[in-house]
């Protein structure tokens, strides 16, 4: 009976190598870091334009921004929605960064296909089993969180019913869980890193930005996580932190953030040679 509810084609058992595509040019779990960064929200043409532009300048790799954002609280800023996605279009455009932007429900997803690279399903719709099923019928790969008390083996379970619609491009990415802790937003599961690299072939990411809650604590688990051998990071960063829309308090001013992914770098490297040393 336990077999019959795992994860089959998202098990290691299922394919031994890992899963890899590109998304534009940037290859996704091919055992590169791959930077994935931008505001929480995108909230302007000049504030999203100005960050694309910028992260682009310091070698990140895809950019992220929420047009339609999942708020704890219905007076919280819920997005630009569809002008938000042209907005996103417009800086992928001026700069080639291809865009990572999350769906709230059926309606919004089905815009990101029109206007994104990459769909993002947050994790407080971690088991919208819906709009994962709706996902795994739609063309765009999905960047899937990990909800806040979800077990690793409820991640899997959740990028299943992606893969048996018929959609093998999944990207999985821990954010942060509740914990008993409260020095910080969220308890980074840094572990499930490994433990994920032996369940399954799906790329997994690393999201420090809401997990910390911080934008000082970030870069050291960013960089603890790219030491971790996660396939990639995913980062806020935001032009004036402080005039943030949404999540301001962790997002990562341009100058911080240029001198991590320069370390972050720095620490993929390593990361390829002791892993041919390994081989
Ligand atoms: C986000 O990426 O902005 C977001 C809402 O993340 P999460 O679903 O992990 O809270
Ligand atoms: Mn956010």
């Amino acid at each position: 009976v336990a077999v019959e509810r795992g994860a089959r084609l998202a098990s290691r058992d299922a394919r031994a190598e890992d899963t890899s595509f590109t998304v534009g040019t940037v290859r996704i779990g091919g055992g590169g870091l791959v930077v994935c960064a931008g505001p929480c929200a995108v909230e302007s043409e000049e504030q999203i334009l100005s960050v694309a532009r910028f992260l682009r300048g310091v070698g990140a790799d895809l950019l992220r921004g929420g047009a339609y954002k999942p708020r704890t609280s219905p007076y919280s800023f819920r997005g630009l929605g569809r002008e938000g996605l042209l907005l996103l279009a417009r800086a992928r455009e001026a700069t080639g960064l291809p865009v990572v932007t999350e769906a709230i429900d059926e309606e919004s997803l089905e815009l990101c296909e029109q206007h994104a690279d990459v769909v993002q399903i947050g994790a407080r719709n971690m088991q919208n089993f819906a709009l994962l099923r709706r996902a795994g019928r739609g063309k765009l790969p999905v960047f899937l969180k990990r909800g806040m008390s979800a077990t690793l083996d409820e991640l899997l379970l959740s990028a299943e019913h992606v893969l048996n619609e018929g959609n093998p491009r999944v990207i999985l990415c821990e954010r942060g869980i509740r914990t008993f802790s409260t020095h910080s937003r969220y308890t980074l599961d840094l572990s499930v890193v490994p433990a994920a690299q032996e369940a399954t072939h799906l790329p997994i990411f690393v999201d420090p930005s809401h997990a910390t809650g911080k934008s000082r604590r970030v870069a050291s688990m960013a960089l603890a996580a790219a030491a971790a051998g996660a396939a990639g990071v995913m980062l806020e960063v935001h032009p004036r932190p402080g005039e943030a829309m949404s999540d301001g308090s962790q997002a990562m001013a341009p100058a911080a953030f240029a001198s991590l992914v320069s370390e972050l770098r720095a620490i993929a490297s390593i990361r390829t040679t002791a892993t041919e040393t390994l081989r």
